[in-house]
Order: C-alpha cells, then sequence, then structure tokens
C-alpha cells in the first residue's frame, strides 16, 4: 500500500506490505515539483501504477539501484517516464542480480532492467554524489528550497547496522558532513519521513559514527575479535543481523572498519 502525506509542496509517499510491515520495514518515495524521487520496491508495483496516474510526474530521479527505491523503474519506463539513473546504478539495474532472501521476503524480487528510457534532466534539483551508504548512492539538493532528500543516507543516529563490505564508514561520515555543510533547513529521509532539526541531525549522526569507528579501531588495535567488539562496543549484533544472515549486521561495521584499517596501511 501507498500512504500519501503532505509537506507543503512535497509529497511523501510512504510504501508498506503486510511483508514488510510484519518486520517493521517500510520506504518512501518523494514527489516534489513534478518530479519523482525513488519508485519503491517490487511488491507495491501496483500501488505505484494507481499512484501514478494520479501523479503524472515528468520525470524520475532514481537515486540508488537498491531494490527498495529502484525496484520499479522498468514500470517508469513502460510509462514513458523521462529518468535520471546514475551510470553505476544502471549497470547495477540491467544486470538485475538475485537479492537474497530475507531482501526478497520483504521487498520482492525485481526483474532485471531492461526497458529503454528518456533521459531526464531534473535540474533545478542537483544530484550529489554520497557513495558512503553504497558506491552508486546519491542524494537529492533543491538548494532553492533548502531542502535536501538524503536517501539512505541518515537512516537515524545511532544505527549500528551495516552492509555486507559496500558501505563504507569513514566516506559516510564525510557524506554526512558534506550534507550539512549545505545548511539544509528540510530533510527528507527515505524510511524516516521527515527529520526535524536537519543540520543538527546530520552531524549528530557524524560525531556518533566518527567516535564509534575510533573506538572500533582502538580495540581492533588491541586485537580484539570481530565477536568481542560488536558485544562490547555495539551491544551485541541485533535481529537483522540474524535474519539476513550477516549481510545487514552491525558485524559488518567491525568488519569494514578492520578493512579499512588494513588497506590504508
Ligand atoms: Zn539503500
Amino acid at each position: 500500500m501507498i500512504r500519501p502525506e503532505r509537506y507543503g509542496d512535497v509529497t511523501r509517499l510512504r510504501m508498506s506490505t503486510w511483508r514488510s510491515r510484519s518486520i517493521g520495514y517500510e520506504v518512501s518515495a518523494y514527489v516534489t515539483r513534478g518530479v519523482l524521487i525513488d519508485c519503491g520496491f517490487p511488491d507495491v508495483r501496483r500501488a505505484l501504477a494507481r499512484a501514478l496516474d494520479a501523479l503524472r510526474p515528468t520525470g524520475a530521479i532514481i537515486t540508488h539501484a537498491h531494490e527498495d527505491h529502484a525496484g520499479n523503474v522498468g514500470l517508469l519506463a513502460r510509462r514513458g517516464i523521462p529518468l535520471d539513473i546514475g551510470a553505476p546504478s544502471l549497470d547495477e539495474l540491467r544486470a538485475g542480480r538475485r537479492v537474497r532472501a530475507y531482501r526478497r521476503y520483504t521487498w520482492g524480487q525485481p526483474a532485471p532492467f531492461a526497458e529503454p528510457f528518456a533521459p531526464f534532466d531534473p535540474a533545478p534539483l542537483r544530484l550529489i554524489s554520497a557513495p558512503g551508504h553504497c558506491p552508486d548512492h546519491r542524494v537529492v539538493w533543491d538548494a532553492e528550497r533548502e531542502t535536501l532528500f538524503s536517501a539512505d543516507l541518515w537512516l537515524g543516529v545511532h544505527v549500528k547496522v551495516m552492509h555486507a563490505a559496500e558501505e563504507d564508514p569513514w566516506r559516510l561520515v564525510a557524506d554526512l558532513r558534506a550534507a550539512a555543510a549545505l545548511g539544509p533547513q528540510r530533510l527528507f529521509d527515505a524510511h524516516r519521513g521527515s527529520v526535524r532539526h536537519p543540520v543538527q541531525a546530520l552531524a549528530a549522526k557524524a560525531d556518533w559514527l566518527e567516535q564509534t569507528i575510533a573506538v572500533v579501531e582502538r580495540r581492533v588495535a588491541q586485537g580484539w575479535d570481530d565477536r568481542t567488539i560488536v558485544r562490547a562496543v555495539l551491544g551485541g549484533e541485533e535481529w537483522a543481523g540474524f535474519v539476513s544472515r550477516g549481510e545487514y549486521a552491525r558485524a559488518n561495521l567491525v568488519r569494514n572498519v578492520r578493512a579499512g584499517r588494513r588497506a590504508a596501511r
């Protein structure tokens, strides 16, 4: 189902299914200036098709290729909606990799993106690369309205889970600082919705993550193993870590810090 919420000139499209809700997940697409930002996950395709009949966007932006953001890109192309998709995201979508079982359960399996599409110029909206979350991740900045659509950049201050390998904790800190430096007055997060006090929220997460990385680095240098660090520093593994069999887990924060240290040497 899709539940629209209005924030002045911005419409939030809250997307969920009973399956995603059963494990506490939802995702949002946004419409601003007649432009759709992201298109939700495969299991909300029908609801999105109905919403598009009413919304009639002039174009759409895809922030990154994860299936909860780009899961209906084929539908948009078949509707003739011009698309702004970054080249690395497009490669991912064209490849149409099979997602793991827990993600398939939550969001559905996207079909490989095979449709042709017209390119879209999103100006005055600007796309800013923010590759800490994943290499192809971008956020959308509306300078005139001082509004940032942050996709998966923020997600909350104390987020201890991370994706395996593709998430770069140091890069994430840099992306958060860069976003805060834009001075957004409004922040729309793809999972948490409208965020109050955007600059403070972005800075608070950057600070917390930086401090957490420093503590983890210290423990790694002292020879602690991952499991002990997860338990002592991050308060143990969380439910998502078990369900995803480690693909989306607190242990990845430790592992990615350890790998980053090794690479820096
Ligand atoms: Zn994502």
